[in-house]
């Protein structure tokens, strides 16, 4: 098999160059309800407020019981083809693929914003990056591709290997390229032992093991932490104690070196999110399938209401799955719920420091022996990409979020002078990132945990009859960045028309047709294969007739009106579309 590496950030440009050297290894080296009766009663409860709410009368249950057949009599009607629960990358790539081929499409956002974990600020006039901050790998990256089309300006490729390494006493450490390759050496050799025997062990274990044996002994046991640090711990958000050893056979990457967007992560999706309705501050809480339709239950401005589409397409975090913030009915498969359990939802923040001048190293990055386990181990030198005075600091820190921000600066500070001497400046300004306390995102990116596997990934993308699922936790050619997000999108959006179009050819998406037309990207790029959208399969098509087993037997068992009797376009509030 090809060796390849998945990494995603500094971690991994000793691996990469390993990588180059070593083309014969045998392995690829890489880089979760609601019971049903209550939540038919529910729904007809929220959907007689709805009603009510719209017709500016009260209606007890029983006289919503009253209107079925009245309503009964009316036609299906849908207040979109399809409703997609997310504007993240993911979301606003299935919204825009599916309005693209003629469909309508509303898009639900918690937040009063879109983008999701890709958040730009601006300080003036560099783009305060909260989340994601490099287009990883250049070549056939479609996220490239859509920038250049838009004429936004990317930087040079980051050099990871353009780095210094200090120790605690801020001494700096000579020869750590020299060292950190040959430590990965021997780890990639007991990545390769530990797949075969141990696949469910967890990266602390292999790498405790390999420390123990003493094939270690170059490195010393503070330098040993930092590589774990920055080759997987940053990489994947993840405590190695969490982390699985399958980690490593966990995606792809493209190549070409990873550039930053100069105005902002964010401008890149803004023109995706220009195409579809999006409406905001919409917080989905319920998921109901019906026999042809889907109901989603959503709070807005303190009030429960009410959408009917034929598909919808989820793309929140796996870590929202997680903590069961949406319910569905019926509950999702287990084996969907196995997967979402084995999926991780790593920990990562920022933090930026703007000072009034440069009084730091003319290299790309730092790295750091912290006392703490990562507090301020990796720092990155803004000045050498837009040529302003800002150091900014990634942190997989669990903890760190729970400081005020006057504390954490003043840890920053604690590190750049054990680094820099006392004398240097306090910053001017800072911006610091709390993905974990977010409650619509719960964390930073997905990883495998301890026992998971990259097919927990495909599971993940499996549809359950009319309810379909992206995100970057979905991909698993390109997980946890935000071209596998947005590629999940594209993937979803093909699978719904082939779902509503049982007879049609998978088509190239229409967003990587609209690329390439650009000349940046290949010709094999635009087919709508696996490798370039993910997997096409569907399950339970319930377009050729087929029903929900569960929800059927429940309504039989229950003797209920089915929730789709009533209508729900009117439960809207005519300012919301
Ligand atoms: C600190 C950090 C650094 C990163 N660095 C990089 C990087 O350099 N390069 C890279 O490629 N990737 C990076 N990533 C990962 C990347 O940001 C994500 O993989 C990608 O943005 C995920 O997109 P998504 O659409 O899958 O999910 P999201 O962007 O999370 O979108 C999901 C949307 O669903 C919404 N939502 C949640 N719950 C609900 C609900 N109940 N109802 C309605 N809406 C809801 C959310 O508000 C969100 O807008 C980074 C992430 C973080 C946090």
């Amino acid at each position: 098999m090809m060796f390849s590496t998945s990494c995603r950030g500094f971690a991994c440009w000793a691996s990469k160059e390993l990588a180059r050297l070593m083309p014969l290894l045998s392995f690829r080296l890489a880089p979760h309800q609601f019971s049903s009766f209550a939540l038919i009663l529910s729904s007809l409860f929220t959907l007689g407020s709805s009603l009510a709410f719209a017709q500016g009368a009260s209606l007890s249950i029983d006289s919503k019981l009253d209107t079925k057949s009245e309503l009964q009599a009316k036609p299906m009607n849908y207040d979109a083809d399809v409703i997609v629960v997310g504007a993240g990358a993911a979301g606003l790539a299935a919204a825009s693929e599916l309005q693209s081929l003629g469909y309508k499409v509303t898009v639900l956002e918690a937040r009063e914003r879109i983008g999701g974990r890709v958040h730009t600020l601006f300080d003036g006039e560099q783009a305060i990056e909260m989340g994601a901050n490099w287009l990883h790998g250049q070549d056939d990256n479609p996220l490239v591709a859509l920038a250049k089309q838009q004429g936004h300006r990317l930087s040079a490729p980051t050099d990871w290997g353009d780095s210094l390494s200090y120790d605690e006493y801020g001494e700096e450490i000579e020869d750590t390229e020299d060292l950190s390759d040959r430590w990965y050496t021997v780890v990639a050799k007991y990545i390769e032992q530990y797949l075969e025997r141990e696949p469910n062990a967890s990266m602390q274990m292999l790498m405790d093991d390999a420390q123990k044996s003493g094939d270690l002994g170059f490195v010393s046991d503070d330098l040993h932490n930092l590589f774990i640090n920055f080759m997987y711990e940053q990489d994947w958000a993840a405590d190695a104690a969490e982390l699985s050893v399958q980690a490593e056979m966990d995606g792809e990457d493209y190549r070409g070196g990873d550039p930053i967007p100069l105005a902002g992560f964010q401008t890149i999706l803004d023109s995706l999110s220009q195409k579809v309705d999006v409406l905001l501050a919409r917080q989905v809480s319920a998921v109901q399938q019906l026999e042809d339709s889907v109901e989603i239950s959503y709070s807005y401005q303190g009030q429960t209401q009410v959408m009917r589409a034929k598909r919808v397409v989820i793309t929140v975090p796996v870590s929202i799955l997680q903590a069961g913030k949406i319910r569905f009915s019926p509950e999702l498969s287990a084996r969907k719920r196995e997967a979402i359990a084995l999926l991780g939802m790593g920990h990562l923040n920022k933090v930026w420091l703007k000072f009034p001048e440069v009084f730091w190293d003319d290299a790309q990055a730092f790295l750091r022996v912290s006392p703490e386990k990562d507090r301020f181990s990796l720092w990155l030198n803004v000045h050498q990409v837009s040529q302003q005075p800002y150091l900014l600091a990634l942190s997989t820190a669990t903890q760190l979020e729970a400081g005020s921000d006057a504390e954490i600066v003043e840890e920053a500070m604690l590190a750049l002078r054990g680094m820099y001497g006392d004398e240097i400046p306090d910053p001017l300004n800072s911006y610091i990132s709390r993905w974990q306390n977010d409650p619509f995102s719960l964390g930073a990116y997905s990883y495998l945990r301890q026992g998971g596997r990259p097919e927990h990934r495909q599971i993940l993308a499996e549809n359950e009859g009319l309810i379909y699922f992206a995100g970057e936790a979905s991909h698993s050619e390109f997980p946890s960045t935000v071209h596998g997000a947005y590629l999940s999108g594209l993937r979803e959006a093909a699978k719904i028309h082939k779902n509503l179009n049982p007879g049609a050819e998978p088509l190239p998406a229409k967003n990587l047709l609209e690329l390439k037309e650009q000349g940046d990207l290949s010709e094999s790029f635009t087919e709508a294969s696996p490798k370039n959208i993910g997997n096409l399969e569907t399950k339970n098509n319930l377009d050729q007739g087929e029903k929900i087993p569960a929800l059927e037997a429940k309504q039989e068992q229950e003797k209920l009106p089915q929730a789709e009797e009533f209508e729900s376009t009117e439960m809207r509030k005519e300012d919301d579309l």
